[in-house]
């Protein structure tokens, strides 16, 4: 089972404005094919339906543990995604409903993804950058556990040409700073199933990584996880279970070539994490609603009431 901690697993900075042309190209990363909602399904319908669990506990526990980490990196993109449609952070919420006569969202019928205010409020849903649904078909889960964990090691060198192709059509610094993130700990889901198919098989794929062939120190944005080691961590996301990880992502094995050096060690827990970003209220919009007033009133009374 899952456990729910009301945080991002990092602190992400404000958008500098609303962008949702910026906003539909972080979607790939979401829903797009190498997206977070295909890396999450993957893992943890593989995790589900694993064979001989405590016979390959290692193994098991490794897309286990990764799985919970997709979950807050689905967590993460989606928050990204109504940061860029919703703009720089903004206590306060819009007051009336203004003047809906006067067209006041003409501006959202140029957006490239329209629906994700007409029918999403400016929120993310499982889509990609063009609007298509994310589906069953982009997971795999054959119960072969090779085969498996070759599909992963596939999943997240896509995963990795997204994000260096979202990064590169993005400026605004809270997109860079969701790919830069990602790219990090991408690396790290590569590196960790490159290191279970060596264990199995005693071929060193992790030679073929970065792949693509571009080096994180090459990102402005990834230098920051790199000082802090994260590209040589992997977290449990578990107060006692997935501790057998470290006998793939630990016994010796060491950074990448072209990262800061240094010894691979599993973190038991999850990373501090950062805030959630407040998204202003949009009356107009019908978000939360026409008149949130009385809304507020109600929470405020519930919440009095719960102390
Ligand atoms: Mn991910
Ligand atoms: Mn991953």
């Amino acid at each position: 089972m899952f456990l729910r901690v009301d945080k991002l697993q990092i602190e992400l900075p404000a958008p500098l404005k609303a962008d949702p042309n910026a906003g539909a190209a972080l979607q790939e990363l979401l829903g797009g094919k190498y997206g977070e909602m295909s890396t999450l399904g993957n893992y943890m319908f593989q995790s589900f339906n694993f064979r001989s669990k405590h016979k390959l506990r290692p193994f098991y526990s490794l897309v286990a543990a990764i799985t919970a980490e997709e979950l807050g990196h689905v967590e993460l993109v989606s928050n990204g995604v109504a940061m860029l449609n919703n703009g720089p952070d903004n206590d306060d919420d819009e007051v009336n409903g203004g003047d809906i006569s006067d067209a006041p969202f003409a501006d959202m019928a140029d957006i490239r993804l329209a629906a994700s205010f007409y029918s999403n409020g400016g929120g993310a849903t499982p889509v990609n950058s063009n609007g298509a649904s994310w589906n069953n078909d982009f997971i795999t889960t054959t119960g072969n556990v090779v085969f498996d964990l070759l599909h992963n090691f596939h999943l997240e060198c896509g995963a990795r040409l997204h994000k260096l192709r979202v990064y590169e059509s993005l400026t605004d610094p809270m997109g860079r700073e969701v790919c830069g993130y990602l790219l990090v700990r991408g690396s790290v889901h590569a590196h960790a199933y490159a290191l279970a198919l060596k264990k199995i098989t005693g071929v060193d794929i992790d030679k073929m990584l970065p792949t693509p062939n571009i080096n994180l120190d090459k990102i402005p944005e990834c230098q920051k996880y790199l000082g802090e080691g994260s590209h040589r961590k992997l977290y449990t996301f578990s107060e006692n279970d997935y501790k057998e990880t470290s006998s793939i992502w630990g016994n010796g094995e060491v950074a990448l070539p072209g990262d800061p050096p240094g010894e691979l060690h599993v973190v038991e827990g999850m990373p501090d994490g950062g805030k959630i970003h407040m998204l202003s209220g949009i009356p107009s919009a019908f978000s939360p609603d026409y008149a949130p007033e009385e809304m507020m009133e109600i929470a405020q009374k519930l919440y009095k009431a719960s102390r």
